[in-house]
């Protein structure tokens, strides 16, 4: 098809997108534990939820397990990925004198310091976030069984009943729905007034900035494609939130090959973005692929720019600089 008999297509490309600083430096501590130890470096459950990221990790020699005892004596480290670990893990691999990494971003390490900070002035502590998912079950697992209870919904907000009201504490998941947690604060506020907030909000700058910018973009396509994986949290929020603006078909998808083109016929507009554990090159797949059906003119849609980046762990950072 020559440019002259493609449809034309406005696409807008939401930014900031994709790879957040925590994203970035658990994907560095791999590669560079991979060049300073050499293969086999073991990862604890994907570093990131992305297979794409994952697959070309494995191809360097990274070995991904989901749990420590599927891993030999063989003196390798091991990294534990960006979502965070109960406490349980690192006492396990201590115990097993493993030389460990923890890949864990600093604002879910924060999320756990705030936990144990409630913990210890005897609160109660409630934690909003999605059940089964590794940052809440490494969140959860900071305190002794029993210490946290998980709260999913508006509804359960609703329904649940502390042992004090007025000592109580919340924090949240890093990776939820902005709009979704705001209301399930406002039951929790209504309900129980003196119930203690995060100092500074626990959904990270990358999952606020990513969703602010979809919003920006939703009400003004004609359907969203949003690249990420279907059990990276974040991403599937962007889908949703996408849905919520009123944007007729909100689509997530891993790569371009999964793009589904019937869902798209007679489109004029479509919005791009990328949740947090997604590589560039994937966007870059998924623009040639319009390209090679529309005559596509890209816009940045630019809503925050991002400029946070996270230290490596001491042991790395020497060969960081190499
Ligand atoms: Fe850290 Fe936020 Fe990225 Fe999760 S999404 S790794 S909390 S910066």
């Amino acid at each position: 098809m020559t440019a002259a008999e493609k449809p034309p297509l406005d696409l807008k490309l939401s930014a900031p997108r994709g790879f957040c600083a925590g994203v970035d430096r658990a994907i560095q501590i791999v590669e560079l534990a991979l060049k300073k130890f050499g293969a086999p470096v073991y990862v604890r459950h994907e570093i990131v939820h992305n297979r794409y990221v994952v697959d070309g990790l494995r191809a360097k020699g990274a070995v991904f397990v989901e749990e420590l005892d599927e891993i030999p004596d063989d003196g390798q480290p091991v990294v534990f990925s960006a979502h965070g670990v109960p406490k349980s893990v690192p006492d396990s691999a201590r115990a097993r004198q493993m030389f460990f990494l923890d890949a864990t971003c600093p604002l879910v390490s924060k999320v756990h310091k705030e936990a144990q900070i409630h913990f210890k002035r005897d609160r109660e502590i409630v934690l909003i976030g999605h059940a089964g998912h590794p940052e809440v079950i490494g969140t959860m697992g900071q305190l002794p069984e029993g210490a946290v209870s998980l709260i999913e919904t508006v509804e359960d907000a609703a329904r649940f009943t502390p042992r004090d009201p007025a000592n109580l504490a919340y924090i949240t998941q890093t990776t939820l729905s902005v709009d979704d947690t705001a209301a399930i604060v406002r039951v929790l506020l209504e309900r129980f007034p003196a119930i203690t907030a995060p100092h500074k909000e626990d959904i990270c700058y990358a999952t606020t900035n990513r969703q602010e910018a979809v919003k920006r973009i939703a009400g003004l396509v004609d359907a969203m494609i949003v690249v990420g994986a279907p059990n990276s949290s974040n991403s599937q929020r962007l889908r949703e939130v996408a849905e919520r603006e009123g944007c007729p078909v909100s689509i997530l998808i891993q790569r371009a090959a999964d793009i589904d083109w019937s869902r798209l016929d007679g489109i004029r507009s479509v919005g791009v973005t990328a949740g947090a554990s997604a590589p560039e090159i994937l966007v870059e797949e998924v623009i040639d692929a319009f390209a090679s059906r529309f005559d596509v003119r890209v816009e940045l849609v630019q809503t925050a720019e991002e400029t946070i980046a996270f230290n490596l762990p001491r042991e790395l950072r020497l060969s960081a600089a190499e």
